[in-house]
């Protein structure tokens, strides 16, 4: 409406919201798009406006994916605000609605910080904005299943491996770079995740509250497969969608969940792996140590029972072969752990152990001499401080090999840091 006075007075309108925002900008350049009946507009500043292709194709993306493993979109639109270069500060917001993003002009396509960024962003819309936990006293509860939404959805829209970074001849994905985040912290116990935000410091609140938690709900997506995994967390958002949930209201769900669909044991130790990564300032590490394979020595004879005149009776024992893996637990956690063991002969077994005690030995006899032995082979507990150590072998070459690329996903870490920073 014009006023009388010159000004102008706009209304606005919408259902269901917790929080609104608003942005002026002369220069925005709009995009508009539409994914099934949501329409989606792209503000965005002339310098980037080449790369809104990339914003768009990444957020209809993240739609359709969350439609599909979540819930519907309950909103007729979504806009996405690209902030000029002085504006970034205002950049990495989310609003019901809105949300606000960033990237620099002459981005690498090899480099989709500013995929991720729109579609973590983007899926603050379900967690935060229509599942509304407080952010600020449970910040671990939105920023925790909003980082493993968007390592899931960058992960399956730009292939598994090299999602994230795919830039002179490294790839990463989004998933362990998220791990990575939280396995290279300085000090990891230095306190737990389900804090309010204001205890945390500028060093450690991106591992504990966002990768943390991240990795944790991936643990469980890993444990449980992929279908109980969507399960639970539909289950979750038809619950406490347009409500205010607590963490206490999710593992009230997660507790719940485990129990209908899995045996009790099987359940109480993946809610106890939960519940002890949020609470608890724990490490979780288990290595093999070593492998040893020998040849026991033939019989040579025994002494016959008769201890007043020793008897003696030749042995006829043949030398029998016994191998010996020795495991530790290097962190105070405390978790079941699995033990793929490869024989010389190629063929493989599936070894179990409790994970209590600080050492364990599993001794084999009569097999073929044991080449490998590996912790977690399928990389299931993804909070294990270390992956280095979990495996061991005989054979050359294998191990130095990881170690290298774990230095190299390091320094790619570092990298986008420091491009984060400048954000
Ligand atoms: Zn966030």
């Amino acid at each position: 409406n014009r006023n009388p006075n010159g000004t102008t007075t706009r209304n606005y309108h919408a259902e269901d919201v917790i929080d609104f925002a608003w942005s002026i900008y002369p220069r925005f350049q709009v995009q508009e798009d539409r994914w099934q009946d949501v329409q989606i507009r792209l503000l965005i500043s002339p310098e980037h406006a080449y790369l809104g292709p990339r914003y768009l194709h990444a957020l209809k993306f993240a739609l359709e994916y969350l439609n599909k493993h979540v819930a519907k979109y309950p909103y007729p639109s979504i806009t996405v605000v690209d902030p000029p270069f002085h504006g970034l500060r205002s950049g990495l917001m989310e609003y019901p609605t809105l949300i606000t993003v960033g990237t620099f002009y002459g981005m690498p396509s090899g480099i989709r910080t500013m995929e991720s960024l729109v579609v973590h962003e983007f899926v603050h819309q379900y967690f935060m904005g229509i599942v509304a936990s407080n952010e600020k006293e449970e910040a671990w509860l939105d920023e925790g299943f909003v980082t493993y939404f968007e390592d899931r959805i960058i992960d399956a829209a730009y292939g598994p491996d090299k999602s994230v970074v795919d830039i002179f001849g490294y790839g990463f994905n989004n998933r362990e770079l998220t791990r990575t985040e939280y396995s290279t912290m300085a000090n990891p116990r230095e306190g737990i995740t389900a804090r309010p935000g204001w205890h945390f410091s500028e060093r450690n609140f991106k591992p504990l509250i966002y990768s943390k938690p991240a990795t944790t709900l991936r643990t469980v997506h890993a444990l449980i497969g992929e279908e109980k995994m969507d399960l639970l967390l539909q289950t979750y958002f038809e619950r406490w969608k347009f409500k205010h949930p607590k963490g206490a209201d999710f593992k009230a769900v997660l507790q719940e969940r485990l129990y209908a669909d899995f045996d009790s044991a099987f359940a109480q130790n993946v809610y106890q792996l939960f519940e002890t990564s949020i609470e608890k300032a724990m490490v979780l590490d288990y290595a093999v140590i070593d492998i040893l394979n020998e040849t026991l020595p033939a019989s040579q004879g025994v002494f016959g029972p008769n201890t007043a005149a020793f008897t003696y009776e030749a042995g006829t024992g043949t030398g029998k072969k016994r191998s010996t893996i020795v495991l530790q637990r290097l962190g105070e956690w405390v978790n079941p752990v699995e033990v793929l063991v490869t024989f010389a002969d190629g063929t493989s077994e599936l070894y179990t152990w409790d994970g209590k005690e600080g050492s364990h030995r599993i001794v084999i006899l009569d097999k073929p001499d044991v080449i490998a032995a590996q912790i977690d082979p399928l990389h299931k507990i993804g909070l294990d401080m270390d992956f280095n150590n979990n495996s061991y072998t005989l054979k050359p070459n294998s191990v130095p090999l990881w170690k290298y690329a774990a230095k190299a996903t390091f320094w790619i870490q570092n990298l986008l840091h420091s491009l984060s920073f400048l954000m």
